[in-house]
């Protein structure tokens, strides 16, 4: 008779060998102690529970069915979740039963996503110092047909009552366009995601976003350290654009409470250079990277632009080249502009007309987070700009890979919590994935150099010397041109 230890079938290079050396797993028992109750029979134990979910996301098993037989015949993976050969797997439903009982309404896939983030803290993985947002689509588990009408039940007199009002409200010229022959009773329904919800998934909303085909989605929201590349903060809103955006400031000011970060700047692409989101930012005190939003088409420009008139603090109007002021105008209809309008009896006598306005006066829109914009303006022009727009593309390989490897192109379950969940989870698998790879020691991170020959037998020398003294060197060299190089190294 042979026997058999299923210590010593498991490679000892193995992802799960490696998982358990490298990460440190006893804080499920901390964060899940007072979800289980002392009394009755005894539950799975719960590190078995979430070192099972955590395979399927680093393996991409979205079926719990399929988990349950690939953790029975998997060495490994018994090996990693503490069966032994002759271990029961737990049954597939113990997982929803868990999910919809136990667990829900808890932050736990947080605070078990949160205490990985905090172990990379403790190895230096994370600085805290750059850090890069973006956004992703998650496509819902419910299909387009499932749309319908949203019924609101209201009292008949409340109903006229609210009617009248609108009709009020109404601007003139929209008024009289209702009256003409030309209108168009479809153009009164508003927004699809106002007026439609999914009967499978009432919290998913419709993308409607980049010509894509319409279809049922969440965004999935990520902000990541610029050292490691690391997940440090994972946020689950509808798909739209203003959400998405707000999220970030949310996330930041999150990671700053939760591990007392200190960051010094955030890269973003040009949706998030809004004026409230910028703000936020501005209020954090960290710097935002953001590109210039698409411009308005130069021939709609007038020839001056906005920066040739000066704000007059005290009397809150605009004072035009000409030294002549522009008062404040209110426009209910754009509650985020204020627009500041010239008089026509100056303009019309101005030597300078036919460079500021063609009409019969100039007119100005600002911003209300005009401040914010231009404070984002006057830092496109550094060259830690440049570097943080490099370096934020780099949240395109996480989502690639959650998508690809992990399942994250499709909701699992339906309901913001569980797509919390799975993002979550996938966030905590991805990072650590990492937090291993970057833990093996002298290990030197393949770097693509875009230099000239000499200085790449320079850079040679230097990477063997690195490579020697167990250095690692950050995939930042390719955003230096060739005389400036620098080197971002890491001990
Ligand atoms: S055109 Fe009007 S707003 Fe422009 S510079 Fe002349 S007076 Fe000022």
């Amino acid at each position: 008779m042979t026997l058999v230890s299923l210590e010593s079938l498991v490679p000892s290079d193995h992802i799960v060998r490696l998982m358990e050396k490298h990460i440190d797993f006893s804080f499920i028992d901390k964060r899940t102690q007072g979800l289980y109750s002392t009394k009755g029979r005894p539950s799975v134990a719960p590190q078995v529970l979430i070192r099972m979910i955590l395979i399927g996301y680093l393996h991409g098993i979205t079926s719990e069915r399929r988990l349950c037989q690939e953790v029975h015949l998997n060495l490994a993976y018994r090996w990693f979740c503490g069966l032994s050969l002759e271990d029961k797997v737990p049954h597939h439903s113990t997982f929803s039963k868990n999910r919809h009982g136990r667990f829900a309404g808890t932050a736990l896939f947080r605070e078990l996503f949160y205490e990985i983030v905090q172990q990379a803290l403790d190895k230096g993985l994370v600085r805290g110092k750059h850090l890069s947002t973006d956004a992703t689509l998650i496509e819902a588990d419910a299909a387009m047909h499932s749309l319908e009408p949203i019924v609101v039940y209201c009292e008949k007199e409340a109903y006229w009552q609210q009617l009248d009002e609108e009709s009020c409200n109404e601007p003139e010229e929209q008024q009289a366009d209702s009256n003409s022959d030309s209108y168009d009773a479809s153009e009164k329904k508003g927004p699809i995601n106002q007026t439609q919800r999914s009967r499978t998934d009432p919290d998913s909303r419709v993308a409607t976003r980049w010509g894509a085909k319409h279809r049922l989605a969440y965004s999935g929201n990520y902000l990541t350290d610029n050292a490691n590349n690391l997940i440090i903060d994972v946020e689950v809103t509808s798909p739209s654009l203003t959400d998405e955006c707000l999220s970030s400031v949310e996330m930041l000011k999150r990671s700053q409470f939760r591990f007392g970060l200190n960051p010094e700047d955030i890269g973003a692409d040009s949706a998030y250079a809004c004026g409230e989101v910028l703000t936020g930012f501005m209020k954090a005190g960290v710097d935002a990277y953001t590109p210039r939003p698409q411009e308005v088409p130069r021939s709609k420009m007038p020839q001056y632009g906005k920066d040739r008139f000066k704000y007059d603090e005290n009397n809150d109007q605009l004072i035009c080249p000409q030294g002549h002021p522009l008062r404040k105008v209110e426009d209910k209809s754009k509650p985020r502009l204020v627009k500041y309008v010239a008089s026509e009896k100056h303009c019309r006598d101005c030597p300078l007309k036919e460079h500021c306005t063609q009409g019969r006066r100039r007119t100005v829109q600002l911003h209300v987070d005009q401040k914010a914009l231009d404070w984002a303006e006057g830092l496109r022009n550094s060259s830690e700009y440049k570097i943080s727009q490099v370096m934020r593309r780099r949240i395109e390989r996480l989502f690639g890979e959650a998508k690809e490897q992990m399942g994250l192109r499709r909701a699992r379950r339906r309901g913001l919590e569980q797509v919390q969940e799975q993002c979550l989870m996938t966030a905590m698998a991805q990072n650590i994935k990492r937090i291993v790879k970057l833990s093996i020691p002298n290990d030197l991170f393949a770097v693509k150099l875009r230099l000239s020959s000499n200085k790449s037998s320079v850079l040679k020398a230097l990477l063997i010397d690195f490579r020697q003294r167990g250095m690692r060197i950050l995939p930042r060299l390719s955003i230096f041109n060739q005389s400036t190089f620098r080197l971002a190294v890491c001990a």
